[in-house]
C-alpha cells in the first residue's frame, strides 16, 4: 500500500522532513495537493498568491515526476478530501509538514485524529519554522511579545536541525490515480490578464529560490547591512515568496548563510547577522500568530479597539491602491506592487503609515489588498507588519511615530530613482496634487490616537 505525502506550504523536494520520511518507510509514493478554500477559518488565497502557486506546482509536479511520483491535485474540504484519498489508495500512513494558523491546525489534527482511529499511521514535521513556536516561551512559560528577547532565546536554543538533502531517488506508486488539471483551477488570471507583470519579475519554484539565495550570499551579503532599505537599489534577497510557499526552507538559508558567514569578511558577517535576524523575524511573526491566531483581523493590543476610525473614504482608498495619491513615493510604492506583485520593505512601511495616519482608513483595509496584490503574502508576516505600522501590533512602532513620507523619500531614494522608475509622470502636469495634506493629518491622527491613550 502506498504512502500519501501531502503537500502545502513547502513545495519543494529539498529539505521536506515529511517527503523524505515517506521515502524512509520503503512505501511507494503518491503526493497530493488540495486547493483548500471550503473549510472554515482557511482564508481563500489572493490574486497574486494563486498565480504563484499555479506556477509553484508546475514546477513541483515537473521535478516530482522525474523522480517518478505523481502529485495528484484535488480539490474541496481536507477533511473530507483528505480521508477520501487515502481510503482510495488503500494508504496506510500519511506524512506532512506542520502548519501554524488555528484554522489550518484544527483542520490536520480532526484529520489526525480520523485517520489514526482507522489504523491509518499520520506523521506531521517540523518544517517551515527554525524554532517551533510553542518551545521558545519566556521565564513564566508565556509566548513573547517583544522581539530582541525572542530572537535572544532563539539564539540560545539549540541550533536549527541541519538541512536534509532532496531525495536522490524515490519510488512512486505504479498505479495511476485521478487528479484535477491545474488549468481547471484557474488559478492564473486570463480576462483580464494581469500577470504580464508577475511574470517579468519572478520565476517561482524550487530551482528559483535556490538560484536567489545563491546569488545574494555571493554577490549582495557585503552590502546588505547598508542598502537594504534603500529601493532602488535590489540589495535584499527577494526570497520572501518562495519562503511562504516553502519552496526553500529557512534551514537551508541558516545554514547556507551560516556557511558563508564563517571565514568572511567583516562587512560579510555583519551583512549575514543582519539577514539571519529578518529571518528572526519571519519567525517572530508566526511565533505572534499561533499565540494570537487573527492577527490578520483584530487588533494584537484591545486598547486600539477604541480608535474612531471614520467611515471608510472610498476615494480615498481608491486612490491609495491605485498608486495616485499625490504622493511620489506611495505612488511608487503601490505601482511596483501591482505591477510586480512585490514591494520593498521600506516603502511597505510608509505606504502602510501614509493609509493609517494619513488617511485614516484602518490597517485591514491595507492587509486585505496586500493580501489580494502580494505574491508573499502569508498570514503571519501580512497580519503582523501591518499592525506593526499601525500601532496596533506586537512591538509595535508606537502610533505616534507617522512616517513622514517626503522625509523617507528623500533619505531612501534621494535621487529619485525608485520613484522614476515606478512614476514615470512624476513632475510633470500629468502628476496629481496630493490628495491631503501631510501636516494636518498628521495632527488629526494623533488627535484619534488620544482616545486609544485613554482606553489604555
Ligand atoms: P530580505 O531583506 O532578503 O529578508 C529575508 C527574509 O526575511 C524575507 O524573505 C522574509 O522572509 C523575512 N523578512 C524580512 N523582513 C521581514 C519582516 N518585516 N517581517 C517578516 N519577515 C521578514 N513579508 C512577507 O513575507 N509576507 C507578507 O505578507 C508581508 N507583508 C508585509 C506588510 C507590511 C505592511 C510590511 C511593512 C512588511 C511586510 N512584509 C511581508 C515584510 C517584508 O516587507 C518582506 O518580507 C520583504 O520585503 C521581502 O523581501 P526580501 O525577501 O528581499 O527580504
Amino acid at each position: 500500500a502506498p504512502a500519501l505525502v501531502w503537500f502545502r506550504e513547502d513545495l519543494r523536494l529539498d529539505d521536506n522532513p515529511a517527503l523524505t520520511a515517506a521515502s524512509e518507510s520503503g512505501r511507494p509514493i503518491v503526493a497530493i495537493y488540495l486547493l483548500d478554500d471550503v473549510s472554515p477559518g482557511v482564508r481563500p488565497l489572493g490574486g497574486a498568491a494563486r498565480w504563484w502557486l499555479h506556477q509553484s506546482l508546475t514546477a513541483l509536479s515537473r521535478s516530482l515526476g522525474d523522480l517518478g511520483v505523481q502529485l495528484v491535485l484535488r480539490r474541496g474540504a481536507a477533511g473530507d478530501e483528505i480521508p477520501r484519498l487515502v481510503q482510495e489508495l488503500g494508504a496506510e500512513a500519511v506524512f506532512w509538514n506542520r502548519r501554524y494558523g488555528a484554522a489550518e491546525r484544527q483542520v490536520d489534527s480532526g484529520i489526525k485524529a480520523g485517520l489514526r482511529a482507522d489504523g491509518v499511521e499520520v506523521t506531521s514535521f517540523a518544517a517551515a519554522l527554525l524554532f517551533e513556536p510553542w518551545t521558545i516561551t519566556t521565564g513564566s512559560g508565556t509566548p513573547y511579545s517583544v522581539f530582541t528577547p525572542f530572537w535572544r532565546a532563539c539564539l540560545s536554543s539549540p541550533p536549527p536541525r541541519a538541512p536534509l538533502d532532496e531525495p536522490e531517488t524515490l519510488t512512486g506508486w505504479e498505479r495511476n490515480v485521478a487528479t484535477d488539471l491545474l488549468e481547471t483551477w484557474e488559478l492564473e488570471p486570463t480576462r483580464p490578464d494581469w500577470a504580464g507583470g508577475l511574470r517579468e519579475a519572478w520565476q517561482p519554484g524550487e530551482a528559483s529560490a535556490h538560484r536567489l539565495l545563491n546569488e545574494f550570499l555571493t554577490e549582495k551579503l557585503a552590502a546588505y547591512d547598508d542598502e537594504r532599505d534603500l529601493p532602488a537599489q535590489s540589495a535584499t534577497s527577494g526570497l520572501s515568496p518562495h519562503l511562504r510557499w516553502g519552496e526553500i526552507s529557512p534551514h537551508r538559508v541558516w545554514a547556507e548563510t551560516d556557511l558563508v558567514r564563517r571565514g568572511a569578511s567583516s562587512r560579510e558577517a555583519a551583512g549575514a547577522s543582519r539577514f539571519l535576524t529578518e529571518l528572526g523575524w519571519r519567525e517572530f511573526c508566526y511565533h505572534v500568530l499561533f499565540a494570537a491566531p487573527d492577527l490578520a483581523t483584530s487588533n494584537w493590543r484591545s486598547s486600539f479597539d477604541a480608535f474612531p476610525w471614520p467611515p471608510l473614504n472610498e476615494e480615498a482608498l481608491a486612490a491609495w491602491q491605485q498608486g495616485r495619491t499625490g504622493i511620489p513615493i506611495v505612488d511608487a510604492g503601490m505601482r511596483e506592487l501591482w505591477r510586480t506583485g512585490a514591494m520593498h520593505n521600506r516603502v511597505r512601511m510608509v505606504v502602510a503609515s501614509f493609509l493609517t495616519k494619513n488617511l485614516l482608513i484602518d490597517w485591514r483595509e491595507g492587509e486585505r489588498w496586500f493580501w489580494d496584490t502580494l505574491v508573499d503574502a502569508d498570514s503571519a508576516a501580512n497580519g503582523f507588519n501591518w499592525q506593526w505600522v499601525a500601532g496596533s501590533g506586537a512591538d509595535a512602532a508606537p502610533y505616534f511615530r507617522v512616517f513622514n513620507p517626503e522625509l523617507q523619500a528623500k533619505k531612501f531614494d534621494p535621487h529619485g530613482e525608485y520613484i522614476r522608475q515606478n512614476v514615470p509622470e512624476w513632475g510633470t502636469d500629468a502628476y496629481p496634487e496630493p490628495i491631503v495634506d501631510l501636516a494636518e493629518t498628521r495632527k488629526a491622527a494623533l488627535a484619534a490616537y488620544d482616545r486609544v491613550k485613554r482606553a489604555a
